[in-house]
């Protein structure tokens, strides 16, 4: 069986949580958000939320996402995006999203090929391993 530990490993060193914007939510994530905050989804809204027409993100402060304190701390309650992240399927399909991706994220393993990153990528997808980072 494939180990996520040989192509990521994350660093905590936060840099996907910082930046002048977040990933969006979409309505699931909103739901488990409010829940995993144990709060009513207006209080949410007007305490964690940006929302943009009907585009929903987290706030940022500080140049991070208001949940971004030495970690995330909505761990449970993260986007998908989040979850997924950096683990995209699009980094097999092209080489170039690999290197985009890899260039900004000091988890993923680069002392390995990108043809047995995508080898052991493709065995967690095919054991149907849920990658959640
Ligand atoms: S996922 Fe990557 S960029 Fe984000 S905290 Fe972990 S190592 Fe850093
Ligand atoms: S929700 Fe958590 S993982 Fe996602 S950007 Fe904010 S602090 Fe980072």
């Amino acid at each position: 069986m494939a180990d996520i530990k040989e192509i990521f490993e994350c660093t905590q060193c936060g840099y996907c949580c910082h930046g002048e914007t977040t990933v969006s939510l979409d309505e699931k994530d909103q739901k488990r958000m409010v829940e995993a905050l144990g709060l009513s989804e207006a209080e949410v809204r007007e305490k964690y939320w940006r929302v943009t027409g009907n585009v929903v993100q987290m706030k940022i402060i500080d140049g991070h996402c208001i949940f971004y304190d030495n970690g995330c701390t909505v761990h449970k309650g993260r986007p998908w995006r989040c979850a997924q992240w950096p683990m995209h399927p699009s980094m097999i399909a092209d080489k170039n999203n690999y290197k985009t991706i890899s260039e900004s994220c000091p988890g993923i393993n680069t002392e390995i090929s990108y043809e047995e990153f995508c080898r052991i990528f493709k065995e967690l997808i095919d054991e149907q391993t849920i990658i959640h980072c």
